[in-house]
């Protein structure tokens, strides 16, 4: 996807400030952070959003999975605890067309969550 701009980071092609990575996920800083640790964990296969997930790319939930509890661990928030986001969609926000979770942390969060 050649304009899309998360697959854009994951090439290396836009900067981003990498916290992990590996086969199947990368994770970076948000450019505009909710909450001190604000992490998004994207999978390295282009897929549009949660409803873009089907039977042939659906393992990527289990990476994705990892990936965010890798995130939590190298970030610090594993044990105070953290709030994982997805918006899907126009309504929820969605601006980025590539499957992204928010990883959210470091800070108390509000106990409502919208
Ligand atoms: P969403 O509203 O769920 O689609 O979230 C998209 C997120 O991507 C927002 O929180 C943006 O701040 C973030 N974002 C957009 N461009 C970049 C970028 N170049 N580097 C890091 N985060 C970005
Ligand atoms: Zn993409």
């Amino acid at each position: 996807m050649e304009n899309c701009i998360f697959c854009r980071i994951i090439k290396g092609e836009i900067p981003s400030a990498k916290v992990y990575e590996d086969e199947y996920v990368y994770a970076f800083k948000d450019i505009n952070p909710a909450t001190p640790v604000h992490v998004l964990v994207v999978p390295k296969m282009h897929i549009s959003s949660l409803e873009g997930l089907n039977d042939e790319n659906i393992e990527n939930v289990v990476h994705i999975h990892r990936g965010i509890k890798k995130v939590a661990d190298i970030t610090g928030i594993k044990n105070e605890g953290y709030r994982v986001i997805v918006n899907c969609g126009e309504s929820a926000g969605q601006t980025v067309f590539h499957l992204h979770y928010h990883v959210l942390g470091g800070t108390k969060l509000s106990e409502k969550i919208i």
